[in-house]
């Protein structure tokens, strides 16, 4: 039998040699805080409603599904409206695999060979890895020492790199910073000034923000270039059925039919997501008590001495710690599972259920008992105190 070829022999891209692929660890821990998702599983009156349009579903399997996913997109449309302020049409959203799918589509349609997408690090790091992964360039610039970013800093990189592709993430992952709208409208002037790219305004985390702070969505009508995306991954506490969407101008969505796979988004798939999007209210009644355990960690944590970045996300990046690695290690010992998102000093931790909560906080008072753990927290521009929540948006 002939020798299998080893990973270094196979004749796999050279830009593609030495990567890792992306991913937090799935361990089998008792509190699982690592990976921003809701942690309040459906209903049971949710789990029968999705079973039952699963079934319906299963009766058509042998058709491909509605390629085009009209009424799922009609009902996103539907949900996303008085976030945005105006009515959006079927035809200025669309729907795919997770938000990451969306996003690879974006840098499929916009990005590619001898193009560049710019981003503003620390932020979530598959911007970075999709745009690579497309063959588009990265350029990444850093946010200011408290995370935020400038509009001058914005229009500045904009204008040096010429990106095809902006990401803006707004609550950004993994700090939790929401963006203001003067930054979101001046990438939007700078990208119409340069006219080579599009804005893309990275929202999964929307629902979560708190009173007051807007979402790009109220843009889009004076912004051609702006692209939003979504997710029902975390306030929809869908993130085991993928599905991701965003709201543009219809000619973008026109463009992304260019690269979209036929067929990519099950039947199964869009029958599940269109059942979440008819129990909204249900789902969206979690958002409220994520909120409440964010600003209880944020206040918490920072009583216990600790560095927090303010949040409008359902997670919170707390430190500074001496050494992230070890901390994040101590907390695994003591059963509860963080994330560390490679920034130095710093972990970021998702906002769980009350009883999960309990127990990291208990875990981190624990760890700053220990001297060689002990984080240094009042000199960094980033640990300020928040407002307890309110209510955003339509969640
Ligand atoms: N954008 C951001 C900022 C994220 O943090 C995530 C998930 N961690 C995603 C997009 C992708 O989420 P999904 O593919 O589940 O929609």
């Amino acid at each position: 039998m002939t020798r299998p070829l080893t990973f270094d022999e196979l004749p796999l891209r050279d830009d593609l040699r030495g990567q890792a692929p992306y991913g937090a660890p799935q361990l089998d821990v008792p509190v699982l805080l690592n990976t921003n998702e809701n942690p309040h599983p459906p209903s049971a009156g949710l789990v029968d409603a999705m079973g039952k349009a699963a079934a319906l579903a299963a009766t058509e399997a042998n058709r491909y599904p509605d390629r085009q996913a009209e009424a799922l997109r009609a009902d996103l449309a539907y949900y996303l409206t008085p976030d945005a302020g105006f009515g959006l049409r079927t035809d200025q959203v669309w729907a795919a695999n997770g938000s990451n799918e969306v996003l690879q589509q974006l840098c499929q349609a916009f990005g590619g060979p001898g193009r560049v997408a710019l981003g503003f690090e620390p932020s979530y790091t598959m911007h970075r890895l999709i745009a690579m992964a497309t063959g588009t360039g990265w350029a990444g610039e850093p946010r200011e020492p408290d995370f935020t970013i400038t509009p001058a800093a914005v229009t500045e990189a904009i204008r040096r790199h010429r990106p095809s592709l902006v990401f803006l993430t707004s609550p950004n992952n993994p700090t939790g910073t929401a963006l203001p709208n003067d930054v979101l409208a001046a990438a939007c002037a700078a990208v119409d000034e340069t006219g080579t790219g599009m804005v893309v305004v990275d929202e999964a985390y929307a629902e979560f923000r708190r009173a007051g702070v807007a979402s790009a969505l109220a843009l889009l009508p004076s912004r051609p270039r702006l692209v939003v995306t979504r997710t029902m991954s975390k306030a929809f506490a869908l993130a085991g059925a993928r599905v991701g969407y965003l709201a543009a101008h219809s000619a973008v969505i026109d463009a992304l039919q260019l690269v979209r796979l036929p067929y990519h988004l099950s039947t199964f798939t869009q029958a599940v997501a269109r059942t979440a999007l008819a129990h909204a209210d249900e789902l969206l009644g979690t958002v409220e008590a994520v909120k409440a355990q964010r600003d209880r960690m944020v206040a918490e944590l920072t009583g216990l001495g600790c560095a927090v970045a303010p949040s409008d996300a359902n997670f919170v990046l707390f430190g500074r710690f001496p050494d992230q690695r070890a901390a994040w290690q101590a907390l695994l010992d003591a059963g509860i599972l963080v994330r560390d998102v490679g920034l130095a000093g710093w972990l970021r931790v998702t906002a769980g259920l009350p009883s999960e909560v309990d127990a990291f906080l208990a875990a981190v008072g624990v760890l700053l008992a220990d001297p060689a753990t002990t984080p240094a927290c009042s000199d960094h521009p980033a640990a300020t105190r928040q407002p307890a929540s309110g209510k955003a948006g339509h969640a």
